[in-house]
């Protein structure tokens, strides 16, 4: 089974407007997929509904090929098993410090101390972030907000990962090592990568299929050699 897909997936918001229109895709486990599309496309709704903030019209969600039940328990797993880091880390960062940031999953979670302090140990490495555990958060560069806010979410173990323009407002340098850490988390945790991005040029470097998103439609969809041929 795909790690997580959607059928049919259906979406409008409460003035009317269908945000999301027979939405069909998959992500398979330990594969980075680019969510591709303008402004208005639906990206960022798609997302609210993958991880359960929004529950779809009609249409569903389905992680491991079962399908997400929307009761009190059905939500809380799919919110724990897919993890989600916004454009701006502004939005997800908010304790005195990085290491209290990195934790907050964990502890919200319910977990053993002992467990949140070796799940922060293991994210902050692997998003390199040790060195700046005892840093205010506010007093970070922009790029190091983006890698601390996943650092945040990969605390809570989820199987699929998802990020709203992970290299927007990053320098080139910042862009690289963005995403050689997903590849990192895609390579040695097997973890499911979701990106919305207008980085046409990461694709190609990075993603292992995506899906170009207009209208709330999938418009197009392949590989990036397929979608990049020249005709
Ligand atoms: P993207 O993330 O690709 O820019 P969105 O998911 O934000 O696209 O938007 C999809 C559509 O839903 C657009 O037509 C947008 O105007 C509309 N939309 C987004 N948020 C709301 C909202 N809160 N209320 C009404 N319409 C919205
Ligand atoms: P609080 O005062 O809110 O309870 P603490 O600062 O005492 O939080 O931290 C809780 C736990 O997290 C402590 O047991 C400590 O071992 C660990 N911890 C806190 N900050 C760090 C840090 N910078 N590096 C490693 N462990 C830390």
């Amino acid at each position: 089974n795909p790690a997580i897909e959607t059928k049919e997936l259906c979406y409008a918001y409460e003035d009317g407007t269908t945000a999301l229109d027979h939405i069909t895709l998959s992500a398979g486990r330990g594969s980075i997929t680019g969510i591709l599309g303008a402004n208005g496309a639906g990206k960022s709704t798609l997302f609210l509904n993958l991880n359960g903030v929004f529950t779809p019209k009609s249409g569903q969600v389905l992680l491991d090929g079962q399908p997400v039940k929307y009761d009190r328990k059905g939500l809380a797993a799919l919110r724990r098993r897919v993890g989600i880091v916004f454009q701006d880390p502004d939005d997800q960062l908010f304790s005195a410090d990085v290491y209290r940031d990195v934790s907050f999953g964990g502890v919200n979670l319910g977990l053993e101390p002992k467990e949140v302090r070796r799940r922060v140990e293991e994210a902050l490495e692997r998003t390199g972030t040790s060195a700046l555990r005892d840093r205010p958060t506010h007093a970070l560069s922009y790029g190091q907000k983006k890698r601390v806010a996943i650092a945040g979410v990969l605390v809570m173990e989820p199987e699929v990962l998802i990020l709203d323009e992970p290299t927007a407002g990053l320098d080139p340098q910042g862009v690289t090592e963005i995403m050689r850490l997903l590849v990192q988390l895609r390579d040695s945790l097997g973890m499911t990568i979701l990106i919305a991005t207008h980085d046409m040029d990461i694709v190609p470097l990075y993603c292992d299929y995506a899906y170009l998103l207009g209208g709330g439609r999938v418009l197009l969809e392949g590989t990036p050699d397929d979608l990049f041929a020249n005709p």
